[in-house]
């Protein structure tokens, strides 16, 4: 998405690793609203597995269910994001939670494999014994001044991280899924103007959407529910990961709204889908939390 004119909100910001490091941003991403949440019990006794929810807007999920009651896991990149996973860690267990809300746990891996990915559910599984609501969350992306810079490894890199994982994540987990259980897709609203800065990542974004009709049709039958939600710009780490510095200044500018969401802007889309009270009759279904990019078709 081309950048639109307004003022600067954040300072030049890149970081040298892919993925990036929350805690070193500046500044600090907002998983929480400064005007309290207010829970009442949507995912009480429900068990949810996050992936990337160490940062962004994996953390701001895992807080907002946490809030609303549920036992959260979920992944991080070990090595990488070891100081955020354990921020996320702590925030999680500041929030009074009811007593059916287990402690959380974070699981190190890689998921651009299969064999990780069946890993990570079989920890989950021997530490809660279900899954109840799977969010596919971890993504990668890399800026492009050219198609020529597109090996064919960065290729099969990106749509193992942001594609593969998701089909594999999805498979193994339905396995211990029963009816009432549901998935949650991150696409992104560059899947539907696309962007020609993030090409290979629109691509694998474009695949989610895809994907989450199609599996959502499959699972209809199973009581089984598949949407997804397409974020618009969003302050996170992924958004300094080997960026430009000088794009983090006008991040948000190219959106009606001339601004980036904070995360705390967005979780509540996947409490809402998670929710049976609130979304039993969504499945296939894409949010698109965005800033008012209305003028492309998006569902
Ligand atoms: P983020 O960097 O905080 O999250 C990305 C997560 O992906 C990290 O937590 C990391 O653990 C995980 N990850 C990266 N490589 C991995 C690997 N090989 N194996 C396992 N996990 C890996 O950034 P974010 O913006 O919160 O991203 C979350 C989701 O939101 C992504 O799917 C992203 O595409 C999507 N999204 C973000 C924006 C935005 O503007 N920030 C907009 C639209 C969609």
């Amino acid at each position: 998405m081309a950048s639109g004119n307004c003022e600067p909100q954040f300072p030049p910001e890149s970081q040298p690793t892919q993925p990036a490091k929350e805690y070193l941003m500046q500044p600090l991403p907002l998983p929480l609203s400064p005007k309290p949440y207010k829970p009442s019990d949507k995912l009480l006794g429900k068990v949810a597995l996050v992936t990337g929810g160490d940062s962004g807007i994996g953390r701001s999920v895992c807080l907002h269910f946490a809030m609303e009651g549920a036992t959260v896991g979920f992944t991080y990149v070990k090595g990488m994001e070891d100081v955020d996973k354990d921020e996320t860690i702590r925030l999680i267990k500041q929030i009074k939670r009811p007593s059916s809300s287990r402690d959380p746990i974070a699981i190190a891996a890689d998921l651009g494999n299969e064999s990780e990915c069946q890993r990570v559910v079989d920890e989950f599984i021997k530490e809660y014994g279900t899954i109840d609501i799977l969010v596919n969350n971890a993504a990668i992306q890399y800026y492009t001044d050219s198609i020529d810079d597109i090996t064919e490894s960065r290729l099969e890199n990106i749509f193992r991280t942001n594609i593969f994982a998701y089909f594999l994540m999805a498979r193994f987990s339905l396995n211990h899924m029963k009816r009432g259980s549901c998935i949650i897709n991150t696409t992104s609203v560059a899947a539907y103007r696309g962007n020609s800065e993030l090409l290979e990542y629109s691509a694998t974004k474009g695949a989610i959407v895809s994907f989450t009709r199609s599996f959502s049709a499959r699972l209809v039958e199973q009581g089984i529910r598949v949407n997804a939600v397409a974020p618009g710009p969003v302050w996170t780490p992924i958004q300094v990961a080997k960026m430009p510095p000088e794009r983090s200044t006008t991040l948000g500018c190219e959106v009606p709204m001339k601004r980036a969401a904070e995360t705390y802007e967005i979780a509540p889309s996947y409490v809402f889908l998670a929710s049976d009270d609130c979304s039993s009759y969504f499945t296939g279904q894409v949010l698109h939390p965005n800033g008012n990019v209305i003028n492309v078709l998006l569902n």
